[in-house]
């Protein structure tokens, strides 16, 4: 591929092309991948990018989606005879608009829910797919000439998550594990704290050659290099118990906690900050209480409990 469009190149190994983004894959565009075999080719979450570039590209028979975000999905208006397939926990985000939104978790937020709704539709120019079908943990798809793409469920950022093992190019499409300094994200009401850390830990077995992810790193080459960012952004996670700790020093409420952030800076302008540090801060609480290292001192208030 050869953009008019685009200022930057496509980035390939022998089957997979990794689409080039504009902005470098940061949000709200990402880098989208072609995987092509000997019959089939197939695109993986199309960006904004590709609603941009959709006519210079090759004919694709199928589009996988990683997990049912804006972003990831943004490009796939441009195809909507070729089939879609994304993970049934997901699946409630592409049938329609109300299981998106439902699954962001902005219900308490009216005024959010409302502006980000028409940011999704307009921006992100989202249509509902009701005819997807379903990718399984463990699948593999094979699209000729011995190219096949294994999918590797992995939850946490949302219930439906996948990564892709391509073969014989022996890449890893992490999608939105992004190993980004922010860190790991799991602020809807579709995503788990928990959950992510077990698909930190699934990931770190896997030893591929080249390492893709969706935003802003990109390639990263081998395993070794691959374990070292993962441990960085897997260390975002403690460095936000570690602050919320650090708030409980004195007793203070969800709300209270809420308005002063682990996990954007105060003054990122992010429209549903809100609802997302709530998310957070929940999860946390909640095992920091189990562990006995925070305690609800009276209904609703909260104080980490001295050693
Ligand atoms: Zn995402």
């Amino acid at each position: 591929l050869n953009s008019n469009v685009l200022t930057v190149v496509d980035q390939r190994t022998a089957h997979v092309t990794i689409l080039a983004s504009e902005r470098g894959g940061r949000y709200p565009d990402g880098r989208s991948l072609l995987i092509t075999g000997r019959e089939l080719r197939l695109l993986v979450d199309p960006s904004l990018s590709v609603s941009i570039r959709q006519e210079e590209m090759p004919p694709v028979e199928g589009v996988l989606l990683s997990h049912c975000h804006e972003d990831h999905m943004a490009g796939l208006h441009r195809f909507p005879a070729v089939p879609c397939s994304v993970h049934e926990l997901d699946m409630p985000a592409l049938r329609s608009i109300e299981g998106l939104m439902t699954a962001y978790g902005y219900t308490g937020y009216p005024a959010i829910e409302t502006r980000w709704r028409r940011t999704v539709l307009e921006d992100f120019h989202y249509r509902p797919r009701p005819d997807a079908k379903d990718l399984r943990d463990g699948e593999v798809i094979e699209l000729g000439g011995g190219v096949r793409t294994h999918v590797v469920h992995t939850p946490g950022h949302t219930a439906g998550h996948c990564c892709l093992l391509v073969e014989p190019d022996s890449v890893l499409y992490l999608a939105d594990v992004d190993l980004s300094s922010f860190g790991p994200y799991y602020g809807d009401a579709v995503s788990s704290l928990g959950e992510f850390e077990q698909t930190i830990s699934k990931l770190r077995e896997i030893e591929a050659g080249h390492y893709v992810t969706f935003h802003q790193i990109g390639v990263i080459e081998g395993h070794a290099a691959f374990i070292e960012r993962l441990n960085r952004y897997a260390g975002v996670i403690a460095a936000r118990e570690q602050r919320l700790l650090e708030l409980l020093a004195e007793p203070r409420s969800l709300p209270e906690l809420v308005a002063r952030r682990i996990v954007y800076r105060p003054h990122d302008d992010v429209p549903f900050a809100d609802p997302v540090e709530r998310r957070t801060i929940a999860q946390h609480l909640e095992r920091l209480v189990q562990a006995g290292a925070v305690t609800e001192v009276e209904p609703g208030r909260y104080v980490a409990v001295s050693r």
